[in-house]
């Protein structure tokens, strides 16, 4: 698997052509799996996704099948340094080197993979996920993962901006809904930007 770090430019070398590449958004054990080991710190683990497990076979399952078809899956993960500016707002989560912030065990990237590293909740603040995704030169990306209402609307708003046709599978995706509504309002301004959903 290949890692696209955040905090260096990086010559994305890859030559691709495919219809359609799956991008798992944030499945980090911090963000899906309610039971985590603390780390020593009482804040790890403490950003749960209310039903994220639910969605980890559906995905898996995604996976699999383009795996099949040889096809690269795009990962996106949470990696903070301790002390991230994202922590005046949030508990601390998804700490670099961290097991909170490992994808969770399901889900393993493999050999032919890409995961983007990110300091924010959008993949596009790392300066090579443009390079990346132009170079995969995919018809489509397909996006599931967490969460609905934060890292998800960004990845999707960023690259339908960027020119790339985004589809997201509702069925695949979890929300925070911190205040009630968020996750359709995050629904509705996807759409507005030319997002498909699906
Ligand atoms: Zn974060």
């Amino acid at each position: 698997m290949k890692i696209i770090t955040w905090d260096k430019k990086e010559k994305v070398e890859v030559k691709g052509k495919f219809e359609r590449i799956p991008v798992i958004i944030d499945m980090q054990n911090d963000f899906v799996k309610k039971e985590f080991p603390v780390n020593g710190h009482k804040d790890n683990g403490k950003l749960v996704v209310a039903g994220a497990e639910e969605i980890i076979q559906k995905i898996a399952n995604l996976i699999e099948q383009y795996r099949k078809q040889e096809v690269p899956i795009i990962y996106t993960t949470d990696w903070h340094p301790y002390f991230a500016d994202e922590f005046k707002v949030w508990p601390i989560h998804c700490v670099i080197g961290t097991k909170g912030a490992e994808i969770i065990d399901e889900l393993k990237p493999n050999g032919q993979d890409f995961v983007i590293q990110k300091n924010a909740n959008a993949a596009f603040t790392n300066p090579n996920t443009l390079d990346l995704l132009k170079a995969l030169n995919a018809k489509e990306f397909l996006v599931t993962g967490v969460a609905t209402d934060y890292c998800i609307k960004n990845f999707a708003i960023d690259a339908a901006k960027n020119g790339f046709k985004v589809i997201v599978n509702l069925d695949m995706v979890k929300g925070v809904d911190l205040n009630k509504g968020d996750i359709d309002k995050a629904i509705a301004e996807m759409k507005a930007a030319g997002v498909e959903l699906i």
